[in-house]
């Protein structure tokens, strides 16, 4: 490798934006020590398949679904939460197997996507001025808890292992056979034009399932266990590289660097700089990571944070995940495309149709529209289908309860409804009812 001056500290050289700080350095240093010694969440076979499933998806072979909360709590470590995150994922991807004719590669963003970047370090409440709050692993939504706490790190960590556990333990007790299509609700759906579309997808994936079934196909490893990998925003680098450790590599037994995490990291919108802290850690890991893309982004930058992170052009290993907002798509995509292309590099392009479209609604809440959400997802299918390239995959904000936090869909939620179940300590995400109408959504898409 040409990274011969990386270690897993060596980002610590560099500019780190959005960098937490603590008062008390020893106390910090206390709980690195102890989490340095945790066993891994997430091991090197794990990484290397979801890698491999990546190459699939950037050779478009694959479609990769991403989702999950925006900042994930603590409190959702627990049943119910972690079940219809997992039950929402799951329909989805079935609709999309079903849509795009292709396998899916599901990622989460959950068991460990707790630390939040920030537009302002601080806010306003009654009148003073105090530190935002920055995710669960740094400090607490409560006004008064807003002082970041290193045990907060090692909160972290057990709550993520103990998600992570719940997940593998259902999926490997059979949970997606518990989902069967003919038993999806959708009463929710209020014209009945779209609930008839949408049941006749149902019908011939229920259909496709019995098929399947009568011949025997349903028993190979594929249908009864599905993989779901995990993932977050690779912010705190002082806990990413606490849980980076040199383990021998499954193929070749060579030794490597790993993060133990999560299989997936991704860098933000507002981390990206190729000289920065953020793009020198991601240098020097084999998990597959991904990169905001957004208004912001020089196409210029594109070839030299690829070349950065994936120096060999490995096909797959670095994901471009766009977020411009809807109406900037067509502006902004195409010399975007154009740039990684001239550079070599195949990566999987994802649309993340949430970031670039949130809004502000009645008592300054944030939402988001779900039209803006539908036309930012077609416009990038459109554009890459233009130039000749391919959307691999979509990254959304999601959650299986039904909260109300995002304008429309089929369920038609007004501004109005919002205030009746807002949830949410960060962006605004699609509840489970609006999940499921992406996904006919694209399925439909790629019927016409
Ligand atoms: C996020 O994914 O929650 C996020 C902060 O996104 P972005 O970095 O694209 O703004
Ligand atoms: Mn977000």
């Amino acid at each position: 490798m040409s990274n011969s001056n990386w270690s897993a500290e060596s980002w610590k050289e560099k500019p780190v934006l959005q960098d937490v700080v603590y008062e008390n350095k020893e106390h910090l240093n206390k709980v690195l020590k102890k989490l340095e010694c945790l066993p891994p969440m997430v091991t090197p076979t794990e990484i290397e398949d979801l890698r491999t499933q990546l190459k699939e998806a950037a050779l478009g072979k694959r479609f990769l679904l991403q989702g999950g909360d925006c900042a994930e709590l603590f409190d959702y470590c627990s049943q119910s939460p972690i079940e219809s995150k997992l039950k929402v994922l799951l329909q989805m991807s079935l609709v999309l197997i079903w849509g795009a004719r292709t396998p899916v590669v599901r990622i989460a963003r959950m068991a460990g996507q707790y630390a939040k970047p920030r537009s302002k370090p601080t806010e306003m409440h009654e009148g003073k001025e105090i530190p935002s709050y920055r995710g669960d692993n740094v400090n607490g939504f409560d006004p008064e808890d807003r002082q970041p706490d290193p045990d907060r790190l090692l909160s972290a960590y057990f709550h993520s292992a103990a998600t992570l556990n719940y997940v593998r333990a259902i999926l490997d007790s059979g949970f997606a056979d518990l989902h069967k299509p003919q038993a999806w609700n959708l009463d929710h759906v209020r014209s009945g034009d779209t609930r008839k579309e949408y049941q006749a997808i149902v019908d011939r994936l229920t259909e496709a399932m019995d098929f399947m079934h009568t011949i025997g196909a349903d028993s190979v490893p594929s249908l009864s266990h599905v993989n779901l990998f995990t993932s977050h925003e690779g912010l705190l680098l002082d806990y990413e590289s606490s849980l980076t450790r040199q383990i021998a590599s499954p193929a070749t037994g060579e030794k490597k660097w790993y993060n133990t995490g999560a299989h997936f990291l991704w860098i933000g919108d507002r981390t990206r700089q190729p000289d920065g802290g953020h793009v020198e850690y991601m240098k020097g890991i084999e998990n597959p990571v991904g990169v905001k893309v957004g208004p912001s982004t020089n196409p210029d930058d594109l070839p030299i944070i690829l070349d950065a992170i994936n120096p060999s052009k490995e096909v797959g290993k670095v994901t471009l995940i766009t977020r411009y907002g809807a109406g900037n798509v067509e502006k902004l995509l195409p010399a975007h495309i154009e740039a990684v292309r001239k550079s070599g590099h195949t990566p999987v392009w994802v649309c993340d149709p949430m970031h670039g479209n949130t809004k502000s609604a009645i008592g300054g809440i944030k939402t988001r529209h779900f039209a803006d959400i539908m036309e930012e997802l077609t416009s990038c299918f459109k554009v890459h289908q233009s130039v000749g390239s391919k959307l691999n995959g979509v990254h959304f904000e999601l959650t299986g309860d039904s909260v109300t936090e995002c304008v429309g869909g089929s369920m038609d939620l007004k501004p109005s409804d919002l205030s009746s179940n807002y949830q949410t300590h960060c962006d605004p995400r699609l509840n489970y009812e609006q999940s499921l109408d992406v996904a006919f959504l694209i399925a439909q898409y790629y019927e016409e």
